[in-house]
């Protein structure tokens, strides 16, 4: 029962404590202080209202145990009259507003310093995931995870704390409401605790609610995606229509979650007063008809109580509120959680001098049950030609992928210079390795910055960039732009062509100071002529560099040094063009087929 409360209440605490540290109890202190300071100043409403009547005369037992407020000022022989009672006030409401306003200042900037740093961890996660966890996971997740869940966490962080703030002005308030008649305050305590249980029910409701909203978020994030990524796909094949009723089905979904968390809330905001009110008017007339209490002590007590249960429907609305994203929260625990568990094992070991040789010895790798590499032991010297071939689903960009340290391998071992996969950080080997892909990447950028990546637009550079655009036989297409290398490839580069796009991105590896070029059917949008052009230049590439190529067309891998046939996960042939048309009927097939 304990432990449930503790958990139930304490687990957003420990999550935000992990990340605010110390901060969180100076938030607690200045809220601390606030409440007092306010307390002490309505206090002093007690002594004026004594001197309605006309009277000078202050009678501290009135005040209950408040009373030494009201003796401390008349001991230390200040005067307690109309005018000093009412600097008093002045005094206490000034400092609660300055402190009020430090407070304010300062919970602005922890917040803001904790997105910060719940953003950086995020990007951190995202960075050192291993890709393998990446390939096989879901995109809209991610994607809703560090973008729109981190504006949920924002407004759960705003009302976790109001609420918090609000919860210890209530128990300031109630104390001082005890400490003035607590006849009265146990009365309307009681009368308190009862009605909350009829808004239990509410805010488990909204926590429920909140679980279902944040799925179909991720879903209709999921869905958006693949609408803007397979958006051709689907308008030529009239698909749009279909699809676009999938994810209207996911928005009404959404509709719906967000509509029966605000009727709630709306429920919860306009139904919480009159019904404290009904408790406190009670309570009032049951004290002063039969237990012949005074109004004086009631009234300034009923002014604590008042801003008590003001603060206590302001803190349910806020828990509330932070329970209705609170969904978000577990999720990026659990976001968190998961791209530490998924974080790329890499070891410490840096790859030193330039890449001499690969060896894959006995190398199996699996998506979960499915063997997809089954044993393959090949050797890759420095500046070879390596082709890849077979059919669909055979393995190819699996095994290029795991000589570019992409993904780790299950079984065997895979050297670098003979340095284990495994002690390697293979980012020493990723800084080295340009990769081509059969989806060109192109950013919304200048074509200099698409090319160079960021680089500063010093004349060196510019001259390795014209130099790469010549290699990647782009030179004259960017000569013609209007503004040439300042020439902005909008959209994804949509104002260019397929072949104008892969050119793009193979300049980009060139510029590189790149030793391994892969090539993942680099070739495969462009026309032949284009085709030939880059085949040309990449034959002029050949034994400057390693070059692995995943590819279907003969005429690519025609020059290779050795071109691999891959069946299955498992390597069939390996040989030279000539020699693997006679000692593979595949390839033979493979190359008549083309040839046709
Ligand atoms: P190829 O490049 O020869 O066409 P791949 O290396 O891409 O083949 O794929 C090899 C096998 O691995 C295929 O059977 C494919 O279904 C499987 N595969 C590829 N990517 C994933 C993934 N992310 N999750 C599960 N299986 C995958």
């Amino acid at each position: 029962m304990i432990k449930k409360f503790v958990k139930k209440y304490f687990e957003s605490f420990a999550f935000f404590y992990s990340f605010l540290g110390y901060r969180i109890f100076i938030i607690v202190g200045f809220n601390l202080l606030i409440g007092i300071l306010d307390g002490f100043g309505l206090t002093m409403f007690l002594p004026l209202l004594q001197m309605v009547d006309g009277s000078s005369n202050v009678d501290s037992d009135s005040m209950g145990k408040l009373s030494f407020l009201v003796d401390f000022l008349q001991n230390s022989g200040i005067p307690l009259n109309l005018f000093s009672v009412l600097v008093f006030m002045a005094f206490f409401f000034f400092a609660k507003g300055i402190t009020q306003y430090l407070a304010g200042i300062y919970k602005v900037s922890v917040q803001q310093w904790f997105m910060k740093r719940l953003r950086v961890s995020n990007i951190r996660g995202l960075n050192n995931l291993s890709y393998k966890y990446f390939v096989t996971s879901d995109v809209g997740r991610i994607q809703n995870t560090l973008t729109g869940e981190i504006g949920r966490i924002s407004i759960a962080f705003t009302n976790y704390f109001k609420a918090l703030e609000y919860g210890i002005l209530v128990m300031i308030y109630m104390a001082f409401a005890f400490s003035v008649d607590a006849q009265f305050a146990v009365l309307v305590t009681i009368g308190g605790v009862l009605t909350n249980f009829l808004y239990k029910s509410l805010y488990k409701n909204t926590k429920g609610i909140s679980r279902t909203l944040t799925g179909e978020t991720n879903v209709f994030q999921g869905l958006i995606i693949q609408n803007v990524a397979n958006y051709k796909y689907l308008k030529a094949t009239g698909s749009l229509k279909r699809y676009a009723e999938k994810l209207e089905e996911s928005v009404k979904g959404i509709e719906k979650s967000n509509k029966k968390i605000g009727k709630l809330e709306a429920l919860l905001t306009a139904g919480r007063e009159p019904i404290l009110i009904s408790v406190v008017v009670a309570v009032i007339f049951i004290q002063t008809t039969y237990l012949g209490s005074q109004l004086g002590p009631i009234l300034i007590s009923l002014v604590f109580f008042y801003r008590a249960l003001n603060y206590l429907m302001q803190m349910q609305v806020r828990w509330n509120k932070f329970l209705s994203v609170s969904g978000s929260l577990e999720n990026i625990v659990d976001f968190g959680k998961e791209l530490r568990a998924n974080k790329e094992t890499k070891g410490k070991e840096e790859l030193k001098g330039p890449v001499e040789r690969f060896q894959l010895r006995d190398v199996s790798f699996y998506y979960d049950e499915t063997i997809v590499i089954n044993k393959i032991s090949l050797e890759i010297n420095s500046k070879e030609t390596v082709a890849f071939v077979g059919e669909s689903g055979s393995g190819k960009t699996t095994l290029v992928n795991i000589i570019a340290g992409l993904l780790p391998i299950d079984r065997g071992e895979f050297l670098i210079n003979g340095l284990n996969s495994r002690q390697m950080d293979v980012r020493s080997l990723q800084k080295r390795t340009g990769y081509i892909t059969q989806d060109p990447v192109i950013f919304n950028d200048t074509v200099f910055n698409n090319v160079s990546f960021w680089d500063e637009k010093t004349e060196t550079n510019l001259r390795r960039f014209w130099k790469a655009v010549q290699q990647a036989a782009i030179l004259d297409f960017i000569e013609e732009l209007p503004d040439r290398e300042d020439e902005i490839l909008g959209n994804n580069g949509t104002n260019l062509s397929g072949g104008q796009r892969q050119r793009i991105s193979i300049a980009r590896e060139l510029y590189k100071d790149v030793e391994i070029l892969i090539l993942d059917e680099a070739t495969s949008a462009l026309d032949s002529e284009t085709e030939r052009a880059i085949q040309q230049n990449i034959d002029e590439l050949k034994g400057k560099y390693t070059i692995l190529i995943v590819a279907h067309r003969i005429s690519t891998v025609k020059n290779a040094d050795r071109i691999v046939v891959m069946s299955k996960g498992k390597i069939t042939n390996i040989g030279a063009f000539k020699s693997l048309i006679e000692s593979s009927p595949y390839f033979k097939k493979l190359v008549e087929l083309q040839e046709v």
